[in-house]
């Protein structure tokens, strides 16, 4: 009872702060989704003309080229070939024409089983969830796409996650799928935001799923200021958004690879901060909150899935942190030797300590500096920039107690 009260408070409290609110900020937050397609993508004039050229044999029933796409995080890969793909596919639907496509993400969707299920349920096979031998959903599939007669583009994203994982023998059948049908005709767009895989990728698997490559270059920061603007206009209230917040998330982003997902996080972040203080617009200081919010969350994100031993290391740091300010490579060893001790587990040597720092340090969690101190030879000045200390600190004492 005395539960339902409270919780009953907390509602009202809830309800009754919205109301209170004066001011609106969003007109509809959706349009700034990460997985919303806009009806127009600014920038990408070229490769929506490209891919499309590729696909439209398609809708004559003749087998298109498979695409390799790459470029880094945040170029507009996924939005451009689904913003495609969808046209493609609603035109063919007034036409009469079998043309579908089949997404799949294999960095969310990580098993051979899974990926083949989703390709053939875009066929409208039933799939269930487990209990097929993989082989057996390839049949189906093949058996499927044969008696449909039609042309199927299968959108591999973020490929290089399956293939770390599985290597490369689905890529290899799939690019070779049309060897075993007779009516129906697939191809691939493979999508990669890590140009390495593509380099490190079989030849001969590469040849036949990049027919055709096309790569995605960054947006430079008046390019994501175009692409902000018109997102914005759509999902904030007129008036809320000026021209200097969308330059200053354009610039911070930029700065950042040019990474269009990153300008959008900013600027829907700063938009959430503004509606939670009541304010009568997004400012320039509510972008860099939401700047700080984000790196707060990454961090956060990195920290949670630290191995054990990487944990405790982070722990010796912060303790040595807390009595002077940094720390060194001697100093966090025979901290971290004392909690792993104390805890009942085996240390692990101080070299491997040492490299558990340095890749701590590729992560951006500390900052670690090479000093020499004379005939005591080099250490490490290991510290953590003041904005994320309470962060790990809340962290890592919430996590090990
Ligand atoms: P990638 O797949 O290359 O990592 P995405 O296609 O997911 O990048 O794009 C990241 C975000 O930025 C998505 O929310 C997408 O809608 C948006 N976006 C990317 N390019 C544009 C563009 N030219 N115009 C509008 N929004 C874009
Ligand atoms: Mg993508």
């Amino acid at each position: 009872m005395g539960q339902l009260v409270l919780s009953k408070d907390i509602l009202d409290e809830i309800i009754e702060s919205r109301l209170k609110k004066k001011h609106r900020i969003f007109l509809d937050k959706e349009k700034l989704h990460p997985d919303y397609i806009p009806e127009k993508l600014p920038h990408r004039e070229d490769q929506i003309k490209r891919i499309a050229s590729i696909l439209v044999p398609g809708l004559e029933g003749t087998r298109p080229s498979n695409i390799l796409i790459y470029g880094l995080t945040g170029t507009g890969k996924t939005a451009v070939t689904l913003f495609v793909l969808r046209g493609l596919e609603d035109r063919a639907k007034i036409r009469g024409i079998r043309f579908r496509y089949a997404y799949v993400n294999t960095r969310k969707t990580d098993t051979t089983y899974r990926v083949l299920a989703e390709i053939a349920r875009s066929l409208g096979l039933r799939i269930p969830y487990t209990g097929l031998a993989i082989a057996e959903v390839y049949r189906r599939y093949i058996e499927a796409l044969d008696s449909w007669r039609g042309v199927h583009v299968m959108v591999l994203d973020e490929i290089d996650y399956y293939v770390r994982k599985h290597g490369d023998d689905l890529l290899y059948k799939l690019t070779r799928i049309n060897e075993e049908l007779t009516h129906g005709k697939a191809s691939i767009i493979g999508i990669t935001n890590d140009i390495n895989f593509v380099e490190n990728l079989d030849p001969r698997v590469r040849s036949s799923l990049g027919e055709i490559e096309i790569v995605f270059p960054p947006y430079n920061a008046t390019q994501l200021e175009d692409i902000l603007w018109d997102r914005a206009r759509d999902a904030f209230v007129p008036g809320v958004i000026g021209l200097d917040v969308i330059k200053y998330c354009a610039a911070l982003a930029a700065r950042e690879h040019g990474d269009a997902r990153r300008a959008l996080d900013l600027l829907r972040v700063a938009g959430e901060i503004a509606e939670r203080e009541d304010a009568e617009r997004v400012t320039i200081a509510h972008v860099k909150q939401a700047s700080l919010e984000i790196e707060h969350g990454r961090i956060q994100q990195i920290v949670s899935t630290l191995p054990l031993h990487a944990k405790l290391v982070l722990k010796a740091i912060l303790y040595s942190i807390r009595d002077k300010g940094y720390s060194t490579t001697g100093e966090t060893y025979n901290k971290y030797r004392n909690i792993v001790t104390s805890l009942g587990y085996e240390p692990l040597t101080q070299r491997r300590v040492s490299e558990i720092i340095n890749e701590l340090d590729m992560l951006g969690i500390v900052n670690a500096l090479v000093v020499n101190r004379g005939r005591y030879g080099k250490t490490k000045m290991i510290r953590i920039s003041e904005s994320v200390l309470p962060v790990i600190e809340q962290l890592l004492s919430v996590e090990n107690g």
